[in-house]
């Protein structure tokens, strides 16, 4: 089952410039080779707007970051405690594990929504480059 190209879902799952669902956002493709975890493109590779609109804007993917740590928090905390019978110590080592495998994708699919949310999809040219 393959995700509809011009979906929210296909550009977020697979990181894409939100403008075109084409370009990819992020210069390594994987989240969990840490030496170049952050690095993006300047601009889409394929449409040609620019990933960084203004100074510092990725700051506010933090609190895209911190709904994105505490949804996973909490449902890992629940289900944790369901089969530990809300053993303390199978809590909090249970979540830091959690999180600290999680943060590369937590960061990565922080900084995703966050331009998703502020870049508009084009369908025109999306329809102009699968043509
Ligand atoms: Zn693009």
């Amino acid at each position: 089952m393959g995700l509809n190209k011009q979906s929210f879902w296909y550009a977020f799952t697979h990181a894409k410039c939100p403008h075109c669902h084409h370009g990819d956002m992020f210069i390594n493709k994987n989240p969990y080779v840490l030496k170049n975890m952050s690095e993006m493109h300047q601009n889409c590779s394929v449409c040609g707007i620019s990933f960084f609109p203004e100074t510092g804007f990725y700051w506010g993917s933090m609190y895209m970051s911190y709904v994105i740590t505490v949804f996973f928090s909490a449902v890992n905390v629940v289900l944790i405690g369901i089969f530990s019978h809300w053993n303390l110590y199978a809590l909090v080592i249970g979540n830091a594990v959690m999180l600290a495998v999680g943060f590369p994708l937590f960061f990565r699919y922080a900084r995703v929504l966050w331009l998703q949310i502020n870049m508009p999809f084009n369908p025109e040219l999306f329809k102009k480059l699968e043509a």
